[in-house]
């Protein structure tokens, strides 16, 4: 495990209302509202984490949800696809589920030998459903509604649509260990072998596809996960040595990170498993209460004032 990237860690996006969002992941999806808190540049807005019980990396989707966003437009430079992956047999309750809240999808397909079904959030976010070739063994979140025989169990991969994905694909091979995997039209599948589940990364070469804009409905960057802060900093050299910026380390309260834009335009970020989401609140009321970091705290009635009531 040294030194080694191990997957993803989670994915960031953009939203617009904060409850539609809320309602649409927990209630919809079935994902637990891991950690309700705010953008640590900007208090005004809530940061919100969804994921398994624990908030373990590879299953942890976060919004920022600015209210009455414009919508952004996907496009190349931007992660554009986020897969889930679901047991195998659960695409009848998506199906149903997604006719009865209203929910754009698509008919299941299949790519790489996969079936999916691609569905979109209330923002136009464009996900699917994956029914994984090798069993899952993740431990899937369950609620009233949603049980695991059934239930997402966090992330299968990502899509990430580039111009040219030929620096794109030398960051992964050669930075982050990724494997080219298999290649189908413009589709270019990456593994990561040192993890059994959210270890895919597909790269989409469209050079006449226009350009991506950051808003409402789009991602805005995907993080790899790291055991720790010494493998943080490994990469932060390895990365740094290789040409590219890369940030300082930040303390995310829940993870430790670094930032750096990979050549093809999407924002990459390496976070560590330490210290988890366990810090700050028991691990039976995660994401009930609003949590600030220290330097926001004697702000709270004024934060709290400004932010949109979820309920
Ligand atoms: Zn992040």
């Amino acid at each position: 495990m040294e030194n080694q990237i191990l997957g993803l860690h989670h994915i960031t996006a953009i939203a617009d209302q904060a409850k539609k969002n809320v309602d649409f992941y927990t209630k919809v999806l079935g994902l637990r509202l891991l950690k309700k808190t705010v953008n640590f540049d900007d208090p005004g807005t809530y940061h919100l984490y969804y994921g398994d019980e624990k908030g373990s990396a590879g299953t942890i989707l976060t919004f920022f949800p600015y209210e009455g966003a414009r919508r952004g437009s996907a496009g190349t430079g931007m992660a554009t696809n986020i897969a889930y992956s679901v047991p195998e047999g659960s695409f009848d309750f998506w199906i149903d589920r997604f006719e009865k809240y209203n929910v754009l999808y698509n008919k299941p397909s299949e790519k790489f030998g996969e079936k999916y079904l691609t569905f979109l959030d209330p923002d136009g976010l464009k996900l699917e459903l994956v029914i994984p070739k090798s069993h899952d063994a993740r431990t899937a979140w369950e609620t009233e509604e949603v049980k695991a025989e059934v239930a997402t169990k966090g992330f299968h991969g990502v899509t990430l649509t580039l111009r040219d994905i030929r620096q794109t694909a030398g960051v992964l091979t050669e930075l982050l260990g990724y494997k080219l995997l298999e290649q189908s039209g413009h589709r270019y599948r990456y593994l990561n072998e040192n993890v059994a589940a959210a270890a895919v990364i597909d790269l989409v070469q469209l050079p006449n596809e226009a350009r991506g804009i950051g808003g409402a409905g789009t991602n805005h960057h995907i993080a790899f996960r790291v055991k720790d802060e010494d493998v943080l900093l490994h990469f932060q050299k390895k990365i740094s040595g290789s040409g590219l910026n890369i940030t300082n380390k930040i303390d995310r309260n829940y993870f430790y990170s670094l930032y750096f834009r990979e050549p093809g335009g999407v924002l990459f970020e390496i976070a560590t498993d330490n210290p988890g989401f366990g810090i700050d609140e028991p691990w039976d009321q995660l994401g009930q209460r609003l949590l600030l970091p220290p330097q926001y705290e004697p702000r709270r009635t004024d934060i709290e004032a400004v932010l949109p009531k979820l309920g």
